[in-house]
């Protein structure tokens, strides 16, 4: 069979890296990686002090100075902002980009360009740190930094959704475990949010309430209720599709992040920090992602309850969740929640001072 045939017919669509392409049947994205950044040394982090010089330059670092925060940012080229807390600044090796080819084709190839912006948020100067043990006021740093980055690339052009997550282990796909967050951008909605916006204004327009709402009035002191802070709640799901799997939500109607108050941030970097701490004690070297669902904040038809989404990776998929889409779980979400309770209300207790 002659093959080279058949792949010079797409030749043009091989060739291009960074689009995004959409498979005609379960219309689902995957996006082909650009792979030029070949400088890594595996013995030095790109994101601790001092080796700055690894990274683009930082659009924000922020310095704690006489209690004060100061927002800085590096001098292309000259120097770098020393001493941060915080520092962001675009990926080496972007997933999306706003450089990339303006290529389109169509069904049953359909692909678009992967177009966006890819910044990086180390979430801690110390490599060691990991989202369990930052405290929570570097936590709260964290959230005005993410809320910050969410508010100007919304101004800009080409940007429908913002999307913000963490990789925690290497099971969960991350490979540099100096702590960070990914905020990256893309033209269309993702298709989760997309499901789930719909769903949400289905349920609204049926029912005259949101469906998150509905979940959480059941939820609060119930037996998947993980913790809870003035504000928020931490639950298992109903139908988890991993085990010991949370959800963090405000408990009142919230659709855009952009809004809240650092009150509110506060009170979220407490219950991220509690139950992130929490999990850590209970499944020893976890791995899990660490995602926030929230509105494509331009789109008023498509706004959602925000919420925070953890998913510990604790074994592979078998055949039935990768080919069908159904979940097999050894840990009830009742019991999960149990375990997980207890051990967040422990963290929660040492980090406000009671015990
Ligand atoms: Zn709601
Ligand atoms: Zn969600």
């Amino acid at each position: 069979m002659d093959f080279s045939k058949h792949f010079n017919r797409h030749s043009s669509s091989l060739t291009i890296m960074g689009d995004m392409r959409k498979d005609n049947v379960s219309e689902r994205f995957m996006i082909v990686l650009k792979t030029d950044d070949k400088v890594i040394d595996p013995k030095k982090s790109p994101y601790a002090p001092g080796n700055e010089a690894m990274t683009n330059p930082s659009v924000l670092s922020l310095v704690a100075k006489d209690g004060m925060l100061q927002r800085l940012q590096d001098n292309e080229g000259e120097s770098f902002v020393k001493n941060w807390a915080i520092r962001v600044f675009e990926s080496k090796n972007p997933i999306v980009s706003i450089d990339t080819e303006n290529s389109y084709s169509d069904k049953p190839f359909y692909s678009e360009p992967a177009y966006g912006y890819h910044y990086i948020v180390v979430a801690s100067p110390n490599e060691k740190d990991t989202f369990a043990t930052i405290d929570t006021e570097q936590w709260s740093n964290v959230l005005v930094v993410v809320q910050d980055r969410l508010r100007w690339l919304y101004t800009q052009k080409g940007v429908t959704y913002v999307s913000i997550y963490a990789d925690h282990g290497e099971l969960a796909g991350n490979v540099n475990p100096h702590p960070h967050l990914h905020i990256l951008t893309f033209s269309t909605i993702p298709p989760v949010i997309e499901t789930e916006s719909e769903s949400s204004h289905k349920i609204l327009n049926e029912k005259g309430v949101c469906p998150i709402c509905q979940t959480i009035n059941e939820e609060i002191g119930g037996p998947r209720q993980v913790l809870q802070t003035e504000g928020f709640i931490a639950y298992c799901p109903w139908a988890p599709s991993y085990p010991y799997e949370f959800w963090i939500s405000p408990k009142k109607h919230v659709t855009r992040f952009s809004k809240i108050t650092q009150k509110e941030i506060n009170d979220l970097s407490l219950i991220l920090r509690a139950t992130l701490g929490g999990l850590s004690k209970t499944i020893k070297n976890v791995s899990y992602n660490l995602v926030f669902h929230l509105s494509p904040e331009k789109k008023n038809s498509r706004q959602i309850h925000w919420h925070i989404e953890v998913y510990p990776i604790t074994k592979s998929w078998s055949g039935l969740e990768r080919g069908y889409g159904i979940f097999l779980n050894d840990v009830s979400p009742e019991q999960a929640a149990e375990i997980l309770g207890a051990a967040s209300r422990k963290e929660l207790a040492n980090l406000v001072g009671i015990m």
